[in-house]
C-alpha cells in the first residue's frame, strides 16, 4: 500500500467513526489561513487521544508543543471541569492562533497556554508543586523528548499516561542523522534503563505518512 490508500484508508474509517466534526475542521481552516505548518496531529490521531483521556478519566492535562491547538482542542474536549490542559508552545504567533482556535471552540476555560521554550516553562511548573498531571501530550522539539520525557513523570503519578508523537520518522528513528531522529534514539535509551516507567512505541501509517508514537505509564512503583 501507498500513501494514497494510507490517506484513503484513514478517510473510509473518519467518515464513519467521528464524522463531520464543524469545530475540528475550524481550527484546521484557522491554522491553514494562519500559514501554520501543516504537522498537528491527524483526526484520527487526535480522536485516539481524546479516547485515552476518556479511558483513563484524566482530568489534569499537560501538553509539550501547542501548534494552532487542534490537539489541544481534542483532549479539552475529553476532559469534566474542574480538568485543565496546560499546554506549552515557543512561538508566540502559534500561541496566538492557538489561543483564538481553543476559545472558538468554547473550551478557551480549560486551556492555560504558556509561551515561551518548554524546559523553561515545565522547570517554572515543577517549581509551583501543582497536583499531579494525569495524562502528557508530548509533540514538541523531537531534540528534547528525554527531557520532556523526564519532566512528564516528575510531574505525574503512578498510572500517569504519557504519549510521544512521531518517534518513527519515515523508518530515520533507526539511523537517521537528524537532531529529531537523534531525540528520539535517546529518549528510548533512557527509557531502556529506567524502571519507573514502562513503555511501548507503536509504528502507524496514515495521512499524515509512516510514523508512530509511544506509549508510556508511570510504574505503581514510583513515590
Ligand atoms: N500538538 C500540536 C497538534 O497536534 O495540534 C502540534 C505540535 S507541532 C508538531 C510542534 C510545536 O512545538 C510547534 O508549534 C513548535 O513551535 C513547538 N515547539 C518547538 N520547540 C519548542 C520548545 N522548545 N518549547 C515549546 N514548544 C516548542
Amino acid at each position: 500500500a501507498d500513501q494514497q490508500t494510507w490517506t484513503s484508508v484513514d478517510k473510509y474509517f473518519d467518515t464513519a467513526l467521528i464524522g463531520p466534526d464543524p469545530v475540528i475542521a475550524e481550527v484546521e481552516r484557522a491554522g491553514e489561513k494562519a500559514g501554520l505548518p501543516a504537522i498537528s496531529v491527524s483526526k484520527a490521531q487526535g480522536k485516539l487521544l481524546y479516547l485515552l483521556i476518556r479511558g483513563a478519566r484524566a482530568q489534569r492535562i499537560l501538553e509539550v508543543g501547542t501548534l494552532g491547538g487542534h490537539s489541544a482542542v481534542w483532549m479539552a474536549r475529553a476532559i469534566q471541569p474542574p480538568g485543565r490542559i496546560v499546554t506549552f508552545e515557543l512561538d508566540p504567533r502559534h500561541a496566538e492562533v492557538a489561543r483564538a482556535a481553543v476559545d472558538q471552540a468554547g473550551v478557551g476555560d480549560l486551556v492555560d497556554i504558556r509561551v515561551g521554550p518548554a524546559a523553561e516553562g515545565l522547570a517554572a511548573l515543577a517549581d509551583e508543586q501543582p497536583e499531579p498531571f494525569d495524562f502528557v501530550f508530548i509533540d514538541a522539539d523531537k531534540a528534547s523528548n528525554a527531557t520532556y520525557l523526564d519532566y512528564a513523570v516528575r510531574l505525574g503519578r503512578p498510572g500517569t499516561v504519557i504519549v510521544v508523537d512521531n518517534v518513527v520518522r519515515d523508518g530515520r528513528v533507526l539511523e537517521g542523522a537528524d537532531e529529531g531522529s537523534e531525540g528520539v534514539r535517546r529518549l528510548v535509551d533512557m527509557l531502556a534503563d529506567r524502571t519507573d516507567v514502562e513503555a511501548v512505541a507503536v509504528q502507524t501509517v496514515g495521512e499524515r505518512g509512516y510514523d508512530g508514537f509511544l506509549l508510556a505509564v508511570v510504574s505503581d512503583s514510583v513515590a
